[in-house]
């Protein structure tokens, strides 16, 4: 089953539904990372999540990034990217990992995440200020965390289920979300129609693991929905970072620090946070920083 999202709504045009196929994307984020099985688990429902929020996005250069701080061992998870097919993250410690959930045997994410921290949106619509939404964390799984958001952020109700599922080889066997949104003009019997679907649902991954493409997951989501599906694309794991976009980030440093660089190491070193890839800055590469740094920092004066 290829990696896919599609949008979808039904015949009234009062409950959207955006819905991911997401296991290529998690996978890919597991092997550029080497994440443990939770935080596998935690950065593949955000990046699930930070794909299907980006529907509010309107044009190719707008961006959106999701960032959850929590007060669990896993940190910060950051996932961030524009308006196509693109999207890429990160969690701060990569092998925190906690112990299976004696309830249910599922991976505790909420435990790595949370329980406590904040959730936050900042969407770049190419507009003067980019608009940011915060909340509260509600459990630290972030299915319900991002439903959260969207109450309390854009008053929409929605129901978001996010899974990722891990193979005892630690590589991931499914991933996959939705969210099923009502606008505000939705009929009480459709919306009893949608809570008696969403009882009935198995959970994520279990769906997943029943179906061969993201229209027949949608299909299953809401058997009782004649759904449209109004637009579907590929999605794919990827960081679009470069030698020259390292060299400008690094350029921006203050010329003092680029300075300490040169004379106590001779060159760089400097990790991406979003792909892992390295990339090293020699003596005379590093000069050229420091010159650029030197011209950028008389502009600004
Ligand atoms: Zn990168």
């Amino acid at each position: 089953m290829k990696d896919k999202m599609i949008r979808a709504i039904d015949e009234t045009g009062t409950i959207r539904a955006h819905v991911a196929v997401t296991k290529e994307v998690v996978e890919e984020a597991r092997r550029l990372h080497n994440t443990s099985k939770t935080a596998t688990a935690a950065l593949g429902r955000a990046l699930t999540a930070g794909l299907l929020l980006r529907n509010n996005l309107k044009n190719e250069k707008d961006s959106l990034t999701l960032n959850i701080i929590g007060s669990g061992d896993l940190g910060r998870i950051v996932v961030t990217g524009k308006n196509d097919d693109y999207i890429k993250g990160y969690v701060d410690n990569l092998t925190a990992d906690v112990l299976i959930r004696e309830s249910d045997g599922k991976l505790d994410v909420g435990r790595l995440v949370g329980p406590e921290g904040r959730l936050s949106v900042v969407m770049d619509l190419g507009l003067k200020e980019p608009y940011v939404g915060q909340v509260p964390l509600h459990n630290g799984e972030i299915a319900e965390d991002v439903a959260h958001y969207l109450l309390q952020s854009e008053q929409i109700h929605s129901a978001v289920g996010l899974g990722v599922l891990i193979d005892t080889d630690m590589t991931v066997s499914e991933a996959g979300g939705f969210i099923i949104q009502l606008m505000p003009d939705v009929e009480e019997s459709t919306i009893e129609k949608l809570e008696r679907n969403l009882k009935d649902m198995k959970s994520v991954t279990d769906l997943l693991s029943t179906v061969d493409s993201v229209e027949e997951f949608l299909e299953k989501l809401l058997p009782d929905f004649k759904m449209e599906i109004i637009e579907d694309k590929p999605v794919y794991f990827k960081c679009e970072c470069s030698k020259e976009k390292v060299e400008d980030a690094l350029s921006s440093l203050a010329p003092s620090e680029i300075k300490e660089m040169i004379d106590e190491d001779g060159g760089a070193e400097v990790t991406c946070h979003f792909c892992n890839k390295v990339y090293n800055f020699d003596l005379g590469e590093l000069e050229h920083v420091y010159d650029l740094s030197q011209a950028r920092f008389k502009d600004e004066e």
